[in-house]
């Protein structure tokens, strides 16, 4: 029988009413400010072990170098991109992988952003699987989940995929309980962050959790008490 997924995704939309994809929005784009494309793949690439404040003040950082588009990053010197990107975190890991998606974007023989696949991505140094996905559903609007550390441990928890589940396994799991809508999956990862931040912490707070009756862990933290 397959898994009510959108019951738990319900769940949490109506906890977290205001969460809605991407976590971008800091660049200018016509005047306005909201999540760019290459600012998505650039705070994929960004987010890779560090938290997502520190992301976003690397962002900013590259605002404020005017490295706001793919010629730019190409072009300009690495020890630039790294001094605007420092605050990620293995900024110097970074910078180069920055500069390889921005080569890879401008090289591209096609329009980017419509054509690019998932092996594509995938054969680029520094771009796996999580980054990867998140490009894909966010930039490029192709129906893949995003599988995170957040991901893992709310539905391990939750009893829907098991400890240590590889990252296939667990996209797997998704892409089949869910219909293929793009949208549908930017939510869903957005909320499971907020979830994951807001109350399936590394300690969980389960009282009061949206998902507490149904989840096996949450379940017997109440029969405890
Ligand atoms: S009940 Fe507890 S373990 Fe389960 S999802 Fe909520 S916070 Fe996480």
């Amino acid at each position: 029988m397959p898994v009510d997924l959108i019951k738990i995704y319900q769940a949490l939309e109506h906890r977290y009413p205001r969460m809605s994809g991407w976590p971008g929005g800091q660049w200018p784009v016509g005047g306005q400010f909201k999540p760019e494309r290459l600012e998505v793949v650039a705070g994929a690439i960004l987010t890779q072990n560090t938290r997502w404040s520190n992301v976003e003040r690397a962002l900013q950082g590259l605002v404020e170098e005017g490295l706001v588009d793919a010629t730019s990053i190409d072009s300009c010197s690495l020890s630039r991109l790294e001094g605007a990107i420092r605050p990620s975190g293995f900024f110097r890991q970074k910078a180069v992988r920055l500069k390889r998606a921005a080569r890879l974007i401008l090289d591209y023989p096609g329009e980017f952003y419509q054509q690019v696949g998932r092996e594509e991505l995938l054969s680029t140094e520094g771009i796996g699987p999580e980054t990867a996905d998140s490009i894909l559903l966010y930039a490029c609007e192709q129906p893949y989940f995003v599988v995170d550390a957040y991901t893992q441990r709310i539905f391990a928890r939750y009893g829907l995929v098991g400890e240590g589940a590889s990252y296939q396994v667990t996209q797997e799991f998704f892409q089949t309980n869910l219909p293929l809508d793009v949208g549908l999956y930017q939510r869903f990862h957005a909320l499971i962050v907020e979830h994951a931040k807001q109350a399936c912490r590394k300690t969980p707070l389960c009282d009061g959790c949206a998902l507490q009756d149904q989840c096996q862990f949450g379940l017997k933290e109440s029969k405890v008490r």
